[in-house]
């Protein structure tokens, strides 16, 4: 069995659930007082129900193949086993009724009951109805006698049979409709918006509504499991796994499309509606519903990555990782290539197109200006390593803006030039994009939030007002009052009226509405400090670059769902370590020290968007808000009364809206200490002798319960035996998906999503072979964060995590996606820099060194600065195994900390 709270799978199986020994599981019934029950290939039926778990009937009843399911009014149970139809009484004793009642020996699929109380049976041999201890064959009449597979409501007392020969559909006022003649159907339902969904045996899952057929490829055959959900989800399983359908606003483009990388980059829409996709791998056209590569290479090597676009008067400008800028004609054929450096090129994250034929170029190396074969540079980043340009705003006013790793600044039509230096002049850091409203006021897109220029000032909208992120790469306008904004986490969008809100005092918080994984966003990671970062496509679609695909909008449907009230359920609760018994009012006996409460919401549309606030009444002065966090913990309790209340809502959060917040509430009593009540000695007394029988009884029974225990295993070993090819069938599809998930977990760290030590290793190995072919430079870094114990102790070991997140980030984006991050272990990173000399990695380090101690942490702690110390490597003489380039680095490392910390040093 397992169990999914829309975060998490539980499995409960008989290696780690005592009770729970069991063979495979066909049918699940939920009861109406919370318990579930189980049927299973060849155990009988098992019920689950606040954490424990019991095996049904007498032992007869244990050893049933149980295909269905279906409780009745009196408390009996019917299970279809096999060729019968069985009750089970309350007692657990088990009679053949179908024998009784005259229903043929054939297979039977599924159970139903009808409105007046009839048991409905769905059989090989066509559908029957058992009344009065009578079966009489049923709806043969309309629905012939094909096999039946599965049986449901349509909603409105009508019935839907799923049969081999399509479905038969009947509603109340005896219209028959038939559907997919002559193909298997495994299981039908009729959701609540009155579509009808099937499962085909040939791995088709199929939609039919008023509006139309809709067909989706499951992948592997689909089995008979099909559940439409609270939330309006349809769930359906395959010999692949566990499958969720859900109408969304957003659409992914991927390597499954045709598109050359999964990692992109840039976006750009051309006036002939071709969309243009820079990634990882080089650029990809999207024409006429065809995605077409294009070819920058000159025919051997790898395409470079490509991170900036620019369009002007039919031809396409595409900036590079390592190989300058690239003019195209607007089939995508390469015209021209401009090459920036003497010896190597820096990298291009910013392209600007002009009217006059002029191209202006943002990168590493600063601005520079490109025209008629001329190039000439206007700003130099030399020196001042963090002034790295990625985004390029031609304003209204002809005004060119200029967004730096270091601020930003002006250039004006008369050649005047305006810097605005981070953290003095402009509070952020990183500007990554511009937005400029008729009324003149000047939208920027910063790592410290949105930030509004108005008459000289800035205004920022942050986490302080509700925003999820303050890092966003870029500014769209949907024409329809709202800007969106993509960030590390999903799309945001804001409305502008409510940023005018925040300005004029009548609003405190911002209602952000998140696109995210969970709308059909290839990824919720955008990907930014590139342009253009997004685009608004001419049909209103708003395309962003993530680093798993090319995530496609659609602003009309997004949002459509939020605004149910999101069930609040706990999870665990335990006492000083120590697990305990779920229960709406838990007892804290005196001393107990620590409280640790796990709760959250069966949200499965959208788990990642929910947030959750907790308090104590009687203890917490007001609410305390978690986040995304799912534990609140306590300690030292006042004796007493309390109440723990928890609410979750999804995104965008206002808990006013009452009638979308959901709660849960578990009564705590905090027993005071024995020396503090006054029937104490007395009790004491008492209880001591009640310990002393007890404590011998107790001795007793665990005997007894181990034989019992020893008398239930040599059964199920009996009963394994007998049904041993189905469990090596089950156990087969079951390794291969461990092995699969296994391999990703055995090379990715969990708490960064980098990739670990050893696929470090593998990595290192396979670039210095490739190196040494050849004959390109390579250079290792290890960078490890300062200090970082003191991080842990001062602020928590939940924020030393964090920042752990926020540095693997800092990586990537510095390192740009291309070039190897790995996690190296603790708070040790290691950079693998391919075709790159130790001069080229000492720059970027240090760039990067500086990027880090000035990035602000105030998110995570207020005022939080964190540094790293770099040692750098190249491979020689010497230094060309993995061993001894690592030593080596390693070496310059511990250099780096011996000389004061915050410095890069390399050899
Ligand atoms: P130095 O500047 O010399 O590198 O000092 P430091 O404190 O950073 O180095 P040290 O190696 O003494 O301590 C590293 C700490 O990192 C100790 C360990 O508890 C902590 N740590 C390791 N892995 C994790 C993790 O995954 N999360 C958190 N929060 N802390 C971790
Ligand atoms: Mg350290
Ligand atoms: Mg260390």
């Amino acid at each position: 069995m397992v169990r999914f709270n829309g975060r998490h799978f539980t499995v409960f199986d008989r290696q780690n659930t005592p009770g729970a020994e069991l063979s495979g599981v066909f049918c699940i019934l939920a009861e109406a007082d919370g318990g579930v029950l189980f049927g299973t290939a060849a155990d009988g039926v098992f019920r689950y129900h606040h954490g424990r778990w019991q095996h049904l009937g007498e032992p007869a009843a244990r050893r049933l193949p149980v295909s269905a399911l279906l409780r009745d009014t009196d408390g009996g149970l019917w299970i279809a086993s096999a060729n019968r139809l069985l009750r089970m009484d309350v007692h657990g004793r088990v009679h053949d009724v179908g024998a009784d009642a005259g229903l043929p020996g054939v297979r039977i699929n599924a159970l139903a009951r009808s409105g007046d109380g009839a048991l409905l049976v769905a059989a090989d041999t066509g559908a029957y109805r058992l009344q009065g201890g009578r079966a009489l064959p049923w709806a043969a009449d309309w629905a012939g006698t094909n096999a039946v597979r599965g049986i449901a409501g349509d909603g409105a007392d009508g019935w839907l049979l799923a049969t081999d020969d399509g479905v038969y559909w009947r509603d109340a006022g005896g219209k028959v409709e038939h559907l997919q003649a002559g193909r298997r159907v495994e299981a039908v339902l009729r959701d609540a918006v009155g579509a009808i969904w099937m499962s085909l045996s040939s791995g088709d899952l199929l939609r039919h509504a008023g509006d139309g057929d809709e067909r989706l490829t499951i992948t592997g055959p689909v089995s008979p499991a099909l559940l439409a959900d609270r939330e309006g989800l349809i769930w359906s399983g395959s010999t692949d796994g566990l499958h969720r359908v859900a109408e969304v606003a957003a659409v992914g483009f991927t390597r499954k499309d045709g598109l050359g990388s999964d990692y992109v980059r840039v976006v750009l829409q051309s006036e002939d509606r071709t969309l243009w996709i820079g990634h990882a791998d080089g650029l990809d056209r999207w024409h006429q519903q065809r995605m077409h590569p294009v070819r920058l290479g000159d025919g051997g090597g790898r395409d470079p990555s490509v991170l900036a676009l620019a369009w002007r008067d039919d031809m396409l400008w595409a900036g590079t990782y390592d190989k300058g800028v690239f003019r195209l004609d607007a089939q995508g054929r390469v015209q021209e290539r401009i090459r920036l450096g003497s010896h190597g090129e820096p990298i291009v994250r910013a392209l600007l197109a002009d009217p006059d034929g002029g191209l202006w170029i943002g990168g590493t190396h600063g601005l520079s200006h490109y025209r008629n074969g001329q190039l000439q540079l206007r700003l130099d980043s030399r020196g001042q390593p963090t002034a790295v340009v990625h985004a390029l705003y031609r304003d209204g006013d002809g005004t060119l803006w200029i967004g730096t790793t270091g601020g930003m600044a002006a250039l004006r039509p008369d050649g005047t030039l305006r810097t605005w230096n981070a953290e003095d002049d402009i509070p952020a850091q990183y500007v990554f994009d511009f937005l400029r409203d008729p009324g003149g006021d000047l939208w920027i897109a910063s790592d410290r939030g949105l930030l509004r220029m108005r008459e000289g000032g800035f205004r920022v909208y942050d986490h302080r007002h509700g925003l999820p992120r303050d890092k966003l790469f870029r500014i769209i306008d949907d024409q329809a009052g709202n800007l969106w904004l993509p960030s590390n986490i999903g799309v945001f969008r804001i409305a502008r009226k409510e940023l005018d809100q925040i300005d004029a005092g009548t609003r405190r918080q911002l209602a952000v509405h998140v696109i995210d994984h969970s709308d059909g966003m290839p990824g919720s990671q955008g990907n930014g400090a590139s342009m253009p970062a997004g685009w608004r496509a001419s049909n209103g679609a708003l395309a962003f670059p993530t680093s798993a695909g090319l995530g496609l909008i659609d602003p009309r449907i997004a949002g459509r769902y939020d605004g149910k009230a999101p069930p609040v359920v706990f999870e665990s609760v335990s006492v000083d370590g120590v697990q305990q018994t779920l229960a709406d009012r838990l007892r804290l006996e005196p001393g107990a020290r620590r409280l640790a409460v796990d709760y959250t919401a069966l949200s499965f549309r959208a788990p990642d968007k929910i947030r959750y606030r907790y308090r104590l009444h009687g203890f917490d002065g007001d609410w305390v808000e978690a986040g995304a966090g799912t534990e609140a913990v306590y300690t030292n309790l006042t004796p007493g009364h309390h109440r723990l209340e928890v609410q979750a809502m999804a995104l965008p959060l206002d808990w006013s809206r009452q009638a979308e917040v959901g709660t849960a509430v578990m009564e705590l009593d905090v027993v005071p200490p024995l020396w503090k009540r006054t029937s104490s000695r007395v009790l004491a007394g008492l209880a001591l002798a009640a310990a002393v029988v007890l404590g011998f009884w107790l001795r007793t029974a665990s005997y007894r319960r181990s034989q019992r225990r020893l008398g239930r295993v040599i059964a199920a070993r009996t009963e394994e035996l007998s049904d041993k090819n189905r469990a090596l069938e089950l156990a087969g599809i079951e390794r291969d998906r461990l092995l699969q998930q296994l391999e990703h977990q055995a090379t990715h760290d969990v708490l960064t999503g980098l990739p670990n030590r050893r696929a470090a290793e593998l990595h290192l190995r396979q670039a210095l072979e490739r190196a040494g072919d050849r004959g390109e430079p390579l250079c290792v870094a290890l960078i490890d964060i300062d200090h970082f114990k003191q991080i842990n102790d001062r602020h928590g070991h939940h924020s030393g995590d964090r920042v752990l997140r926020e540095v693997a980030e800092l990586l990537r984006l510095q390192l740009d996606g291309d070039q190897f991050v790995s996690r190296h272990g603790g708070e040790e990173f290691l950079a693998v820099l391919r075709g790159v000399t130790l001069e080229q990695a000492l720059e970027r380090l240090q760039a990067l060194r500086l990027a880090l101690a000035r990035q602000r942490m105030d998110e995570i702690a207020p005022g939080l600065v964190v540094t790293a110390s770099i040692g750098v490597a190249e491979c020689g003489p010497g230094q060309e195994s993995p061993r001894t380039l690592l030593a080596a680095a390693d070496r310059q490392l511990y250099r780096a900390k011996r000389e004061g910390r915050n410095r890069v040093c390399g050899l």
